[in-house]
């Protein structure tokens, strides 16, 4: 699987609520009303949930360690580990010199995202940059595939015509897009790759076993669009791209969103797997596809129940434990246990609503877990409006300590993993690493919105690599950084002769 990335595959057990129970109305509870919690029952469920989730430092050392060793099997031979150490075919990273107008298609769930840069080389950057957001009908999302790369390669044209103002392209040039795919790919080469099979929700005919930048570029030229693919990346390959434009230093990309995954440049002579393909580059950037990393994770009871049910039982563990699809489904079966046999909601009531899967979502344990107030009223609506909860303080006071177990579990072993990237790299090259400044882009939304998660993070790194190389090592969140970048990789990768 090649240019997947972040996104997990069973993102259609998405539950939609109903609208009456968005968020609208405080929760008009007396406290008369409210259910006691048995704390004798929740305590001792509490113990044992923090005793699996913990992540003491010889844990930590563990999986970072387990990282580095897996990310080796994985580069020795295709299938060798459970990372699949995928070969980007970029192997030239942006200079800042790059010129020109270049386009970027991001397509991975049920928006598109469609974009132009105008680039100046040195001095002058990014010059122009304008984006559209276009949402997939639905009745495409299970059309054929050539209703569907129409439908992508109309919306392009029309995109492109609106091209004015700073954006400039040469007489006589074919406009040139850096693709972003977000489906499991086979890449055979910058500009081509095998799609494996749809997920989320997509059920195209007739593209499984094609290469989809041909299918792009024939709708393309069905529509009379005058664009053409020069290359077609991972988003986390796109985000480290993005990144580096702007800074040096940046040698990983990670993305923790729905998914996760992680990226970084290697040396080309410290992959075995790839002497056949003799490269000319001493570099190039492997997708590690490190969501299906499994090694020594601290797990529980949750966990495993989780992973049995899921489409995908057995596969993309570190992704289950660490991404944001997931952490809120994992408090969720949690909450379940305690309302069941911990009378955490007053004797045995189990609330309707909280049986369903994927319920309760990231974002909820999220904002349950920003609620400083004395009497946790946020955390009392959030139950309510969610789940027609009724809780008393003891109850929300629990509730915030497992969203807080499952959050740090997640963030420390995300940081782990970081750390275990850093190492493979620093073993290979005595000093590059640890011995200046690098920098971890960091892309996704549980990252960029949930602050205790990226403390975890943080503290993890800090933690496992001790206070003075800490200093070196700088995780950046680059926002959108991955349609930039591959805007870049399609300048980078240009038919047209160029000198950047
Ligand atoms: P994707 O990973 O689907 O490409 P994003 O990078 O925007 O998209 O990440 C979206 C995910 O981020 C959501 O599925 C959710 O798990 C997580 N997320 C979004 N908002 C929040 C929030 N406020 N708190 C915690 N997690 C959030
Ligand atoms: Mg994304």
């Amino acid at each position: 699987m090649s240019v997947t990335a972040s996104s997990p595959a069973v993102r259609s057990f998405h539950v939609s609520r109903s609208p009456s129970h968005k968020r609208v109305s405080k929760p008009r509870v007396i406290m008369s009303a409210v259910r006691s919690s048995d704390s004798l029952g929740v305590a001792p469920i509490l113990t044992k949930l923090k005793k699996d989730c913990a992540t003491p430092l010889p844990v930590l050392r563990h999986v970072a360690d387990a990282m580095a060793f897996d990310m080796r099997a994985g580069l020795a031979v295709d299938g060798g580990s459970d990372l699949k150490m995928i070969l980007s075919y970029v192997d030239t990273l942006p200079t800042g010199n790059e010129k020109g107008l270049f386009y970027a298609l991001d397509l991975g769930g049920t928006n598109f995202r469609v974009l132009r840069v105008q680039l100046g080389g040195k001095e002058e950057r990014v010059i122009a940059t304008e984006f559209e957001q276009v949402s997939i009908p639905q009745e495409l999302m299970f059309a054929t595939s050539e209703e569907l790369f129409n439908f992508i390669a109309s919306a392009l044209g029309k995109f492109a015509q609106k091209e004015g103002g700073n954006f400039e392209l040469p007489q006589g040039r074919t406009r040139e897009i850096g693709f972003t795919f977000s489906f499991p790919v086979k890449q055979t080469s910058i500009k081509s790759g095998i799609l494996i099979k749809w997920t989320k929700g997509f059920a195209v005919s007739g593209t499984a076993g094609k290469d989809v930048v041909a299918c792009l570029n024939e709708a393309m030229e069905r529509q009379g669009t005058d664009m053409q693919v020069s290359a077609l990346v991972n988003d986390t390959v796109g985000t480290l791209a993005g990144a580096r434009y702007w800074d040096d230093d940046v040698m990983v990309a990670v993305i923790l969103g729905t998914g996760t995954n992680a990226c970084y440049v290697e040396r080309a002579d410290a992959i075995p797997k790839l002497a056949k393909r003799m490269s000319k580059s001493p570099i190039t950037i492997v997708n590690t596809e490190w969501g299906a990393f499994s090694n020594g994770l601290p797990l529980t009871e949750f966990d495993r129940e989780m992973d049995a049910e899921s489409i995908n039982p057995g596969e993309q563990i570190f992704e289950k434990t660490i991404s944001g699809m997931y952490l809120g489904e994992i408090v969720r079966r949690v909450l379940v246990k305690m309302a069941k046999v911990g009378g955490l909601f007053g004797g045995s009531y189990v609330p309707e609503k909280l049986i369903t899967p994927f319920f309760l979502r990231t974002p909820d344990i999220c904002a349950m877990q920003q609620d400083t107030s004395r009497d946790l009223e946020a955390v009392e609506s959030v139950l309510y409006d969610i789940a027609g909860i009724k809780s008393d303080l003891s109850a929300r006071k629990t509730v915030v300590d497992i969203c807080d177990t499952i959050a740090k579990r997640g963030g420390r072993l995300a940081g782990a993993g970081i750390v275990g990237i850093l190492q493979k790299m620093e073993e290979d090259s005595k000093g590059v690493i640890f011995g200046k400044r690098t920098v971890v882009a960091m892309d996704g939304g549980l990252y960029e919105h949930y602050p205790q998660y990226r403390g975890y993070l943080q503290e993890a790194v800090t933690e496992l690599l001790g206070s003075e190389i800490s200093k070196n090592v700088v995780i950046e969140h680059s926002k959108d950084g991955s349609g930039i970048g591959a805007a870049l990789l399609a300048a980078a990768n240009s038919k047209y002769e160029h000198d950047f």
